[in-house]
């Protein structure tokens, strides 16, 4: 049985750490990738921490998966070999379940989710369900495409089903792995783009992303910065810090939400009375819609801004990701 190179999480809060294994074979509605790329995402914790049920150790993490087709199982033979896929959280439905067969595959009762319910892509190969599977353009580096599969999809799906127009203010809080790309996404789609982020460092970069404002969160009252501009019809919280979270709340214009997508450990406290008097909401997100992400990345040049790590230096990557020092999205270049 030929051998390849992964990086395996043993047991719950295990180390990551390189091992050989057995190079895996797809099954039925199944497609056999040679992996070219993997982003290192927060989500990724999950599995390192087992803080979610259903998932099985040892486990190769990895959501952000760009690779080539090498082989297909039965009924993925739409997937030619060479075909350039990505593969993101969503891990695909079965198409066999009763709901699947009638067209639901949103209730399928098999789903999967990638780099935790099955290995994913911090290895030189993975077996993805042909359900998961979106076509990566041409123009697009494996490197450069792998961040746009969870971190991407996330923030583009939650700003595009927001609501908010071209024009309104929205605001991105934390300039990090998704943060960089909602500040991209939102100025694409001509909204009057904020930067939220602690202290200077990232002020520069926010601008050429495309903000028109820069808040220093550390610098002073960030919610007065954003009533100062209106209010934001939108906040998107992509840095799991509750109380920068809590700050914001009264930041918001009347009818405004708050859509966080990254969960922080601590509570985020509110006045309800608030809420009530502007008509305020706050909601959770985990709406990905890739191929939708990767087409308007392309149209509009949403481009990642990456630190690239080989397969052997993953145990660092995921380090530096957890501490929040990469800029802005570290992504394993492997084979
Ligand atoms: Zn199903
Ligand atoms: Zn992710």
């Amino acid at each position: 049985m030929p051998l390849m190179k992964a990086v395996q999480i043993a047991h719950p809060g295990a180390e990551l750490t390189l091992v050989e294994m057995d190079i895996p074979e797809p099954g039925e509605r199944e497609a056999l990738i040679r992996v070219e790329a993997c982003g290192v995402c927060h989500g990724d914790a999950v599995a390192r921490f087992g803080t979610m049920p259903g998932i099985v150790h040892p486990r190769v993490p990895g959501h952000e998966v760009v690779g080539t087709v090498v082989k297909t199982g039965r009924g993925a033979s739409a997937w030619k070999q060479g075909t350039r896929v990505g593969v993101g959280w969503s891990g695909g439905w079965c198409g066999a379940c009763d709901p699947c067969a009638e067209g639901r595959h949103h209730a399928c009762t098999d789903s999967l989710i990638t780099g935790l319910s099955v290995d994913g892509g911090y290895a030189e190969y993975m077996v993805a369900r042909a359900s998961a599977l979106v076509r990566i353009p041409d123009e697009m580096s494996s490197v450069g495409a792998a961040p746009l599969l969870c971190a991407g999809a996330t923030t583009f799906s939650a700003l595009q089903e927001s609501g908010a127009k071209a024009g309104d203010v929205v605001a991105i809080q934390g300039i990090g792995g998704l943060g960089h790309l909602g500040v991209q996404y939102a100025n694409r789609m001509g909204f009057t783009t904020v930067a939220i982020s602690r202290g200077r460092s990232k002020e520069a970069i926010a601008y050429e992303l495309g903000a028109d404002h820069y808040i220093d969160a550390e610098g002073g009252d960030a919610a007065a910065g954003l009533r100062k501009l209106g209010g934001a019809k939108v906040i998107l919280c992509t840095a799991p810090d509750a109380a920068s979270i809590t700050g914001l709340i009264g930041g918001m214009a009347d009818g405004g939400q708050m859509i966080i997508v990254a969960a922080p450990h601590d509570p985020i406290q509110l006045h309800p009375g608030r809420l009530f008097e502007g008509g305020l909401s706050i909601k959770g997100w985990h709406g990905q819609r890739a191929g939708d992400a990767i087409a308007f990345s392309l149209r509009f040049e949403v481009m990642p801004v990456i630190e690239t790590y080989p397969l052997e230096r993953a145990a660092e990557a995921f380090d530096k990701m957890m501490a929040a020092t990469v800029r802005f999205r570290a992504v394993l270049s492997i084979g």
